[in-house]
């Protein structure tokens, strides 16, 4: 594979043609079941109806006006997101990076306006993924992620996920936010515990922090909540969306609390295309999917389902399947050393089934919302051949 495109992917051998539901089709007119979804992204399959349409529609009109004006369709995202969630408020931009960084922004903003300038500082997780920028790649703090783009941007102070002792810990007179993947996804699809979330909210109560959920995985329905922290009944004040929130149309997403948005002043931050009338009609579109009757009970539903055929298959390859963890359709399969995860990735494509590597040997499987039962069986299927066929277990 020889492109002019600069290498830092290290993609597949293989181009898809056509999408449908949760299939995708190559040149050769191959099937596969999708069980990526674009990493999360197109959480309610290929080629939607009701997407396709919102999309068309807005198609027609203007594409693009600048946040200088009024967009109507923006404002009502923002109102409906936040009639369906703790939010007050909401900022649009293009992608989890730079939602996260307007949170980041946000935090050390909020604390500055409130005189105390020298809380800048955000205490982060253990094997958390925020983004690429130099600013999400310090929150993160994989030591991949930072090789060769020093000096990394100051200001974050790493913990173990779930331990909340340690955490307590890393509070100083300096600490202005913590952040937090509730279900950790590039780093292995941890889940954190509601009383870890709960511990979490307290403590940033306890010292004036701003709580900031990364839902940009985990949110959006893949838990079959809207937002994963509503699992744990704490809410933040601030959270970063973008994945599944427009179904494949790029888009990003700050909720803010009022108190917390009050803090991004006119002129203190801003994007050209963030929340521009195409992301917006497709993502109202999409809301209208993931919010209309029993849809996010449904997600629910087919997860435990899958979860079952999952822990049926763990019982049957004890020595290649470690765990299998994760949250809703947000499940991971922790593979022994018998198994290194691109390669069982790659024996699943070749299988038929579309996964994701992640994080500490994890299988990440990110089927779309509208998964149905006998598609998440067909999924098991596969998976049991490509256990059945690995070397030596
Ligand atoms: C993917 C991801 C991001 C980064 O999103 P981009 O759109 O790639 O910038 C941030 N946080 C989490 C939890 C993610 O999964």
């Amino acid at each position: 594979m020889t492109t002019a495109l600069v290498p830092n992917y290290a993609r597949a051998d293989i181009a898809f043609e056509r999408g449908e539901g949760a299939y995708l089709f190559d040149g050769s007119g191959r099937r596969y079941l999708d069980f990526a979804s674009g990493v999360a992204v197109t959480s309610l399959g290929h080629a939607h109806p009701q997407l396709v349409a919102a999309l068309k529609s807005a198609a027609d009109r203007p594409w693009h006006v600048s946040n200088l004006v009024r967009i109507p369709e923006q404002e009502r995202l923002a109102e409906r997101l936040g009639a369906a969630s703790f939010a007050d408020r909401a900022f649009f931009c293009n992608s989890g990076a730079e939602a996260v960084e307007a949170a980041l922004k946000a935090a050390r903003r909020y604390h500055h306006l409130a005189g105390a300038p020298e809380r800048y500082r955000v205490v982060t997780m253990q094997g958390a993924f925020h983004g690429r920028t130099l600013a999400t790649i310090a929150a993160g703090g994989n030591p991949k992620h930072l090789d060769g783009f020093a000096p990394a941007v100051d200001g974050f102070d790493q913990v173990a996920f779930g331990n909340l002792n340690e955490l307590r810990n890393a509070i100083t007179p300096r600490t202005a936010a913590i952040l937090i993947e509730p279900v950790q996804g590039e780093g292995g699809c941890r889940a954190a515990s509601v009383e870890y979330l709960q511990g979490l909210r307290a403590a940033a109560d306890d010292y004036g922090l701003l709580l900031i959920f990364d839902e940009v995985q985990c949110g959006f329905g893949r838990t079959g909540k809207l937002f994963a922290h509503e699992w744990a009944g704490v809410a933040p004040d601030l959270l970063a969306a973008a994945k599944g929130i427009a179904g494949g149309f790029p888009c990003g997403a700050l909720l803010a609390t009022e108190k917390a948005a009050a803090a991004l002043t006119p002129g203190s931050h801003g994007s050209t295309f963030g929340g521009n009338p195409l992301a917006m009609a497709v993502a109202n579109a999409t809301l209208d999917v993931l919010l209309a009757d029993g849809f996010l009970a449904g997600v629910e539903r087919v997860a435990a389902h899958l979860r079952d055929g999952l822990a049926r298959l763990q019982a049957q390859y004890p020595r290649l399947i470690e765990d299998v963890r994760g949250k809703g359709l947000l499940v991971g399969i922790k593979l022994s050393a018998a198994a290194a995860v691109g390669d069982f990735v790659t024996a699943a494509r070749q299988a038929g089934l579309l996964t994701v590597p992640a994080g500490d040997n994890v299988v990440r499987l990110l089927p779309p919302l509208i998964l149905t039962v006998a598609q998440a069986d067909e999924g098991i299927a596969i998976l049991e051949r490509v256990c059945r066929a690995w070397p030596r277990v």
